[in-house]
């Protein structure tokens, strides 16, 4: 299996690469952050508690989010492997995945974390807000938080893969295919030495 950690702070692209990464290598996109979302759009007790959070630019708790991931991957029982798009963003998370992914007999295989300077990702998130209606994308307030929670709570989750010497880091600025082509260049090298 290939799974693969698309880390980076909120803004810097992963939904939009993640996407594109499925297409290409046939994995399932796994993305805590559209979970939350479908579930406050059909006002599940979930959704209430996880928009509680969300609406402030908080975290969701390790223990539900943790939860969560673990029945989404679940859902899958054969396919050539996930990508994590916004989980893990704690250490506790991170080593809650490697914990559950052990049971299945798989690992993490690559961390892609991209770098993205914050004044570009508050432009891009403001963006994204006029046509997505996200709340948390609308309010510059709610977005700084966002990424102080990114800085202080979740940058040390990339420490974690490192240690393991999964860690790599992608510029991500530039035309959205040049960010791809530097993506997916990552991925081909670590299948080329694992085959
Ligand atoms: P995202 O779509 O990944 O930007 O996530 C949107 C929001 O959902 C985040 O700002 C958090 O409030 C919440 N969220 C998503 N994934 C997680 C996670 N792994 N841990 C805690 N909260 C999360």
């Amino acid at each position: 299996m290939l799974n693969i950690v698309l880390f980076g702070p909120p803004g810097a692209g992963k939904g939009t690469q993640s996407v594109k990464l499925v297409e290409k290598f046939g994995l399932v996109h796994l993305s805590t952050g559209d979970v939350f979302r479908y579930n406050i759009k059909h006002e599940t007790e979930l959704g209430k508690l996880a928009k509680s959070f969300i609406d402030k630019g908080n975290l969701v708790p390790d223990e539900v989010t943790i939860d969560i991931l673990k029945r989404e991957v679940e859902k899958h029982p054969i396919t050539k492997g996930f990508i994590f798009d916004g989980f893990p963003r704690t250490i506790t998370q991170a080593i809650a995945l490697d914990t559950f992914l052990n049971t299945k007999n798989t690992s993490i295989a690559l961390m892609l974390a991209l770098q993205v300077d914050e004044n570009e990702l508050v432009k891009r998130l403001l963006i994204r807000g006029k046509d997505s209606g996200r709340a948390d994308d609308t309010d510059e307030r709610i977005i700084r938080n966002r990424i102080n929670v990114y800085n202080e709570q979740t940058s040390v989750a990339a420490e974690f893969y490192n240690t393991q010497g999964k860690y790599h880091a992608i510029n991500g600025t530039g035309k959205v295919d040049e960010i791809f082509e530097r993506l997916t260049e990552s991925i081909e090298q670590i299948l080329g030495k694992s085959s």
